[in-house]
């Protein structure tokens, strides 16, 4: 971590509402389910398919898990009554995970099956590594229940992902694999910058044989480059890249323009604040990336 970064992250709950708002307005649809479906339209006016985020953090309360569920039903309402080509992404922390196994298991299930009879996709994000045994225990059962609009999140800094992959391969899983955003220990996850991109070329490669349908999320130029020489010769469906909203957008235009499948994390709801937040917090070399993006934007150079 950089001092500009340490030095972003010890300012940052001292920073106004307004100023977060503003560092994190291009990376949020907004407060309403209408901004995301407006923005969701917009992206797929450009060629770009969309995986819709509703914003929800640290539930206390099984009320709050249940409120979550709802709001992503009206998603899944929204996307079929819009026609829009879209598909949701869900943290299961946020259903409830860390409260009550048994909740969470009801609500995914039940989204999932309400997914399904609209034809739509229920992406399962992959949180801290304490949320993963649990994450990807519940996507079996899903799986071995007959569920297939289902799809998990790997991250290559885990040491354990590899192992993840071979364990998980008699389901030809369908995988978003990201570097993984959370600060986790030297015992479990690759530090250095040069070995986590060895591991996601590694696991990608391992996806690819198994037959995984795969989401290559990253805006990392190198990963790019080495996703594309190995998807040559592929069928377009069956991977996609995928980055977040408002990173790189002119790339992303790029590979859309090439043939290639793009999907947009769109991230909404009321609890932006909270979450620009902690997603700052938590990786600080991010909130130094936006903040020299900001301030190059700021100040008419970005
Ligand atoms: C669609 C999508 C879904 C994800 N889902 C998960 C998940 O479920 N679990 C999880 O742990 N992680 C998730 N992540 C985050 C991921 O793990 C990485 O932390 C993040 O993508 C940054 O890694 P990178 O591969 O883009 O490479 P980096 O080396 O971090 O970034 C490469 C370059 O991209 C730009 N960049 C990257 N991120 C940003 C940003 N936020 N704002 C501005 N510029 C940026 C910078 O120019 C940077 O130099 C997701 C990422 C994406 C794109």
């Amino acid at each position: 971590m950089g001092l500009f970064d340490r030095a972003v992250v010890r300012v940052l709950p001292a920073v106004p509402r307004s100023v977060v708002r503003l560092v994190s307005a291009p990376y949020i649809a907004g407060p309403t389910l209408d901004d995301a479906r407006r923005t969701v339209a917009a992206l797929n006016a450009e060629g770009k398919t969309a995986t819709v985020d509703v914003l929800g953090e640290e539930i206390t309360r099984p009320e709050e898990a249940h409120a979550i569920a709802d709001a992503y039903r009206s998603v899944l309402a929204a996307i079929q009554g819009d026609g829009l080509d879209a598909n949701v992404s869900v943290k299961l922390t946020g259903l409830g995970l860390k409260l009550d196994v048994g909740l969470c298991r009801e609500l995914l299930r039940s989204l999932v099956h309400d997914a399904a009879e609209r034809e739509a996709f229920v992406r399962v994000d992959m949180e801290d590594a304490t949320c993963v045994d649990d994450t990807l225990a519940l996507y079996r059962e899903l799986r071995a229940a007959g569920l297939d609009n289902v799809g998990i999140v790997l991250q290559a800094y885990l040491k354990r992902t590899l192992a993840d992959i071979a364990d998980l391969a008699d389901l030809r899983p369908s995988v978003r694999l990201c570097k993984g955003i959370y600060v986790e220990p030297a015992g479990i996850a690759f530090q250095d910058y040069q070995v986590v991109r060895r591991s996601f070329v590694a696991c990608l490669e391992a996806l690819l044989a198994g037959g995984s349908r795969v989401g290559v999320a990253t805006h990392d130029e190198l990963l790019i480059g080495e996703t594309l020489s190995r998807v040559a010769g592929l069928a377009r469906d069956a991977y996609e890249f995928q980055m977040l909203l408002g990173v790189r957008e002119a790339r992303a235009s790029e590979l859309v323009a090439a043939g290639h499948r793009l999907r947009v994390y769109v991230p909404y709801g009321q609890r932006w604040y909270e979450y620009s937040l902690r997603r700052l917090q938590e990786n600080p070399s991010m909130a130094g990336t936006i903040a020299k993006a900001t301030l190059g934007r700021l100040s008419g150079r970005g």
